[in-house]
């Protein structure tokens, strides 16, 4: 597994990621000692970087791979966020973080998380985050609690305005780099190279529509999106192909995203995703699958405040 230094933070991660949201039952049903064995079997393949939240399963995630960590914290790059606790519930101001932060500590097993994100930053005003929110993460970095600091969110604006108006190590973005959306690379990938800051490419499988199976039932995305995604599927079944296999693997060919972040809850899709790794995607199967999906491409959904939209 090839390993890349994120950003200036010092701190290296897998060009494939391991994201626990489906251990927390994100996706349907679990069956958390398989997930458990998952964890350990990317340990054992070379998977370095591990994110999860307090959000994924209200708390279930977190205590699932703290679970699987146990003995095995040393041999990972682990990422927890801060600010989201249920799909509603959003919480940035420091006196509700720093006790979540401790309690996503205790639920992981550990002293100290790797990489701390201020979890959907859309959903709220971006100046108290400014503010308030990272300045106390700095405090926690200072003492040691977390040892670099980024945020997430859907909408790249309100990124690209954080990237601008704080001292971040690095930015998660999710669905923006997939077979059906490049927005990333419009202007919020380049400014974050440009700066020398980590860059994390979460959901490249678009949250489940780009595989040969159905979304979760609670997926954003407008219908033509997912009607699209699975035309993209039926073409790829015809060709003796998988619609996932493809899409890893050209999330993965860009080497300006330091880890794409997969949720991969069985052996058998770590197994599956790793081998996509490692076997570059057939250029005429995707620009056959850019084409079935060229009418929704870039295509979104909201997510947050109206003035976070852009
Ligand atoms: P994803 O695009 O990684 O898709 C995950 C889904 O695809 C799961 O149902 C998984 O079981 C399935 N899958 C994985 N490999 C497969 C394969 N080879 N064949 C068929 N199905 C396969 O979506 P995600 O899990 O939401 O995103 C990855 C991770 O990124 C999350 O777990 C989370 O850690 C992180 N994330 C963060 C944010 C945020 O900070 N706001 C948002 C989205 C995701």
């Amino acid at each position: 597994m090839e390993l890349r230094p994120l950003g200036k933070t010092g701190i290296v991660v897998s060009r494939l990621g391991y994201g626990a949201s489906p251990l927390g039952g994100e996706f349907g049903v679990i069956d958390e000692d398989e997930g458990i064995r998952s964890v350990h079997r990317a340990i054992d393949l070379g998977i370095r970087l591990f994110d999860v939240a307090p959000y994924y399963g209200r708390t279930r995630a977190e205590t699932v791979l703290g679970r699987a960590l146990a003995g095995r914290r040393d041999e990972v790059v682990l990422c927890s966020k801060v600010g989201r606790y249920g799909k509603d519930d959003f919480d940035f101001r420091p006196e509700r973080i720093l006790p979540g932060l401790e309690e996503s500590l205790e639920r992981l097993g550990t002293d100290h998380l790797d990489l701390v994100i201020v979890h959907d930053i859309e959903f709220r005003p971006l100046a108290p985050i400014l503010e308030a929110t990272i300045p106390a993460l700095v405090r926690a970095r200072e003492q040691g609690k977390v040892r670099a600091i980024g945020v997430s969110g859907l909408p790249l604006g309100v990124l690209e305005r954080a990237v601008d108006g704080a001292e971040l190590d690095f930015v998660l973005s999710y669905c923006r780099y997939t077979l059906q959306d490049r927005s990333l690379t419009d202007s919020l990938m380049p400014k974050v190279r440009r700066k020398g800051m980590g860059l994390l490419n979460a959901a490249p499988l678009a949250m489940g529509l780009l595989t040969q199976f159905d979304p979760p039932p609670w997926h954003p995305a407008p219908l033509a999106v997912v009607h699209a995604c699975k035309a993209a599927a039926r073409h790829c079944a015809e060709r003796g192909a998988d619609l996932a296999d493809v899409a890893l693997a050209f999330a993965l060919a860009n080497s300006e995203i330091d880890s794409t972040i997969v949720g991969m809850p069985t052996i058998a899709q770590v197994e599956r995703n790793l081998k996509a790794c490692l076997t570059p995607a057939d250029p005429v199967l995707v620009a056959e699958i850019e084409e079935i999906l060229a009418p929704v491409r870039g295509v979104s959904w909201p997510s947050g405040l109206p003035e976070n939209q852009d």
